[in-house]
């Protein structure tokens, strides 16, 4: 059978240590992957150019998934036709499913102002601030506040108003993420959807020789596509309940989400890129 395998991968606390952003735990298995055509798709709540930067280093050239699901890339002549509904956008072929980061910021600042106390905004902050914050550097930090889909907020008050201010933005056709650090605030979109119309695209077109490596054959379409889904955090849930195999990466800093699958679900022992090697490990040999 004509089987094809892809990883979907979160950064933060992920495939990226939750302290240091490092990925050594992971090395040999992004290698084994990349000799076997399995494609690693970060699916992250960073921006474009984080990614973008972090695929240069992994030396990825799949596909990825910005801003927890607000748009899919994938690399202009990829696949061997251009998927339906994207748009061309520099070096990719763009579908996005969401309004502009512009767009949330105007219902934030005119129909949600009892609550502007309690929070700080990525636009709000000066770039030091958010170094402060995060621990990125200054070009890191640069390239977080480039988000294109929503609004990361870094919440300040109690739980209680954090819970009144959800239900707030909810009403008012919001999205409210609580990612690794901040609290997103976008449209309806989620990470467990862009994987889905990602997978369908491989599952009906094929991906071009030059993004396989010598020792494949030509694929064909349509193909059986099997995902498996990696994340820490709770914006991670939808990618994972909708893969056909999900793992939980353990995280220091907060207990495992809560799916509502329980089969085909793998929770690591080890923290971060380890766990996350440590379970496709477990995954991979099972197959
Ligand atoms: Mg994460």
């Amino acid at each position: 059978m004509n089987k094809k395998i892809l990883v979907f991968t979160d950064l933060d606390g992920t495939l990226l240590d939750h302290y240091t952003y490092q990925t050594d735990a992971a090395t040999d298995m992004l290698a084994k992957l990349k000799s076997e055509d399995i494609a690693v798709i970060p699916n992250s709540s960073k921006t474009f150019s984080e990614i973008s930067l972090i695929r240069e280093q992994l030396q990825l050239n799949s596909p990825f998934i910005i801003e927890n699901g607000a748009a899919v890339y994938i690399p202009i002549n990829y696949f061997n036709a251009q998927p339906e509904g994207t748009s061309v956008e520099g070096d990719y072929w763009v579908k996005s499913f969401c309004q502009p980061k512009a767009y949330w910021l105007a219902l934030l600042s005119d129909q949600a102002e009892d609550f502007k106390a309690y929070y700080q905004g990525f636009s709000e902050m000066t770039l030091e601030q958010l170094v402060a914050l995060t621990g990125l550097s200054i070009e890191n930090a640069e390239m977080a506040k480039q988000r294109h889909y929503g609004e990361p907020l870094n919440w300040l008050g109690d739980e209680q108003t954090q819970n009144a201010f959800t239900a707030h933005m909810i009403k008012l056709g919001a999205n409210v993420l609580q990612g690794g650090r901040f609290l997103h605030i976008s449209g309806h979109t989620d990470k467990g959807q862009a994987q889905a119309w990602l997978a369908k695209q491989y599952q009906g077109l094929a991906v071009s020789d030059t993004y396989l490596s010598q020792a494949k054959t030509t694929e064909t379409d349509p193909k059986t596509v099997e995902t498996i889904a990696l994340g820490d955090g709770k914006n991670d849930i939808a990618m994972l309940e909708q893969a056909t195999f999900a793992v939980q990466v353990r995280s220091p800093v907060h207990d495992f989400p809560e799916l509502s699958r329980t089969e085909n679900v793998y929770q690591s022992r080890q923290f971060g890129p380890a766990g996350w090697t440590e379970c496709l490990e477990e995954i991979l040999s099972s197959k």
